[in-house]
């Protein structure tokens, strides 16, 4: 017998045990509709789960900017940045980034995930520590795997029990890190980031947030650093192009020297290919839209409040609604429910969220029909259980 396929059918015959086997979905996300809409399976549904926020994956003039970028120079960018690969849109998109973030300089990636990766090991090691938020990103939990520092993870949002391990720890380690979504993307809820901030201005701490799901959204979509209209002391700010923008590929903002020095040591960056140009020129022409039209930023947000109001759910704090079923099996029913009804929120099981917080997750977009917001929420109120939107606390997390 072959071990390793013996390994395998053990391990899916485990998932399918625990309701945790996943499977791809051909999907395809028609680029000509004006509402989020994607097709599977040959159906038609309004999608709350994409992260398109603002629908500027399909919208005219970031894809005509995508398309001359791809006509002038082709589909790939052909070796890493450091080699041959670092084509001069993204010197432009770096500088934009860095003036929307209100930072000296920016860094793009090859992707979110890509960027978790290559800053938290080139900024920490062995002799330091990371502290994670527990409903931190995956991303971000294996940036700290990876960077070999020490691991500490504090309860979700509580800056007094981040305050407690620092001020127990603190003085062991050379440097400390912290690290947390702006907004929480299985939750929707915000991170404290003034009070982190202060926390880890006194703690000779440096902060960095995750604002995947903050950027384009919130502030005028400057993202969670802006909620208090100025810029909180986040040093290092990272998130992704793949969301609101509608493009792909990750960022850092921060110092100069700070990207200089991620530019020699990120070994996401120095090993792996560039973003194609086109990617970058869409990204571009999205920061054009975002910063040229304040109310579609907006627009994300208001439709997740009119949703929750009716479903009385807590207000959302961001464009992400999370309904929590409990168990993965009321999650993947609920959302088949909501499947025959012509809407698609696709179900949220562990490990992406702790066990027991199953949930269906969604995600509101600018160009959803304030009808198809109603109807969903009739959909929910009538047909599915659900237990309020607060954020799961991984009882096991620490
Ligand atoms: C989506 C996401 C990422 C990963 O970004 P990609 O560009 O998709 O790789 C990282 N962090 C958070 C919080 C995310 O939601």
């Amino acid at each position: 017998m072959d071990t390793l396929d013996a390994f395998a059918r053990a391990k899916l015959a485990q998932l399918e045990e625990a309701a945790l086997r996943r499977h791809l979905v051909d999907t395809e996300r028609p680029a000509r509709e004006n509402v989020p809409v994607i097709i599977r399976g040959g159906r038609r549904l309004v999608s709350f789960s994409c992260n398109d926020y603002l629908g500027l994956s399909r919208h005219p003039k970031i894809k005509a900017a995508a398309i001359a970028a791809l006509d002038a120079y082709g589909t790939g960018a052909g070796a890493s940045r450091l080699v041959t690969g670092n084509h001069p849109l993204f010197a432009e998109l770096e500088v934009r980034l860095a003036k929307l973030k209100g930072s000296e300089a920016a860094l793009v990636f090859g992707s979110g995930y890509l960027a978790n990766l290559g800053v938290i090991p080139a900024l920490a090691g062995d002799a330091d520590v990371v502290l994670v938020d527990e409903l931190a990103h995956a991303c971000i939990f294996a940036g700290a795997r990876l960077s070999g520092a020490a691991r500490r993870v504090f309860r979700h949002n509580d800056v007094a029990h981040a305050r407690a391990i620092l001020g127990a720890e603190r003085a062991r380690f050379r440097h400390a890190l912290l690290v947390t979504d702006g907004v929480f993307s299985m939750d929707g809820d915000l991170a404290p980031v003034v009070e982190l901030a202060e926390l880890c201005a006194a703690c000779d701490t440096w902060l960095m947030t995750d604002d995947a799901h903050g950027l384009g959204v919130l502030a005028k979509g400057r993202g969670s650093s802006f909620g208090g209209g100025a810029k909180a002391g986040v040093p290092l700010q990272m998130g992704t192009l793949s969301k609101a923008l509608g493009s792909y590929g990750g960022y850092l903002c921060a110092s100069r020297a700070v990207t200089d020095l991620l530019t020699s040591r990120a070994r996401t960056l120095v090993y792996s290919t560039g973003l194609p140009p086109a990617n970058a020129a869409a990204a571009i022409a999205a920061l054009d839209v975002v910063e040229a039209d304040p109310a579609l930023t907006q627009r994300p947000l208001a439709k997740a409040r009119a949703f929750a109001r009716r479903l009385g759910l807590p207000d959302p704090q961001s464009p992400i609604v999370p309904l929590r079923l409990g168990s993965a099996e009321a999650a993947l029913e609920a959302s088949n429910l909501l499947e025959t009804e012509g809407y698609l929120a696709v179900a949220i099981r562990p490990p992406t969220v702790p066990e027991g917080s199953a949930r269906l997750r969604f995600a509101f977009c600018a160009d959803h029909a304030d009808d198809d917001v109603a109807r969903l929420a009739e959909v929910v109120a009538k047909r599915v259980a659900f237990r309020g939107g607060a954020a799961a606390r991984c009882e096991t997390g620490a």
